[in-house]
């Protein structure tokens, strides 16, 4: 059955509350939920990496980490810089991320923004959101992933289970992404701000899906108000 939330859920959270539970109960969460996701292979792949980062960002959307990490070691190992890319042909770099989804399209995106990335900043990969987001392809999301993960500095990529989740935890009241991200960054301690995209897009696959929150078996309720949860999908046996 789907959870109905109680009226003292759904009321409007006061900016104080909001601060609160976004400073309190989400690190709760993040801290329950990271032990299940210790090793990421993505991790080793990327972290640390920002061209890493940016060309495994454009790579995975829409498409599954099960295309996209084989592809990526397929990469990387051989071509790790601008440089490397621009010697390869667009029907070579379809061919090495293949079958990740618009492949054709992201080869494209792929040698354009190393062909940027060699003319106006010296083979680097910028590390800001500002220039990041001037690249074709790069959305804030994008930008905020390869400045945290790539650069390690300091940057919460909010896509749309970061969001989802957040909201349905009732630790804030967003509409969009955007002001998710803006609302994190204002109370969310930052030894968290690089993990919680991981952690949510991770548990968001497994557990607190898009649409069929897996509720009863969720491990971590304590921490959820389960707001506006539908269509919990039940038990498999
Ligand atoms: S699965 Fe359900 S209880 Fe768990 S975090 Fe998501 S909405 Fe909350």
């Amino acid at each position: 059955m789907p959870t109905k939330p109680s009226a003292e859920k759904t009321k409007k959270l006061s900016k104080t509350e909001q601060a609160k539970r976004i400073s309190t109960r989400l690190p709760q969460f993040l801290d329950a939920v990271e032990p299940l996701y210790i090793n990421h292979p993505l991790d080793d792949i990327c972290e640390g990496n920002a061209f890493r980062v940016l060309v495994g960002c454009i790579i995975s959307l829409r498409t599954k980490d099960e295309v996209t990490i084989p592809a990526c070691e397929r990469l990387f190992p051989k071509y790790d810089t601008p440089a490397d890319f621009l010697k390869l042909s667009v029907e070579q770099v379809e061919q090495l991320i293949y079958p990740a989804g618009f492949y054709k399209t992201k080869a494209r995106t792929i040698l354009e923004a190393c062909q940027v990335l060699i003319d106006t900043y010296g083979g680097q990969v910028p590390d800001t959101i500002e220039e990041l987001m001037k690249l074709k392809g790069v959305g804030r999301k994008t930008a905020n992933l390869v400045v945290g993960l790539g650069h390690r500095l300091p940057a919460i990529c909010v896509d749309i289970h970061v969001h989802r989740i957040c909201n349905r935890l009732g630790v804030l009241q967003t509409a969009t992404p955007d002001e998710t991200e803006f609302a994190l960054r204002d109370h969310l301690p930052p030894v968290y701000w690089a993990k919680i995209n991981k952690l949510m897009v991770l548990y968001g696959r497994d557990i607190c899906r898009p649409i069929g929150a897996w509720c009863d078996v969720c491990t971590v309720t304590r921490f959820c108000d389960q707001i506006a949860v539908k269509n919990r999908k039940p038990l498999k046996k």
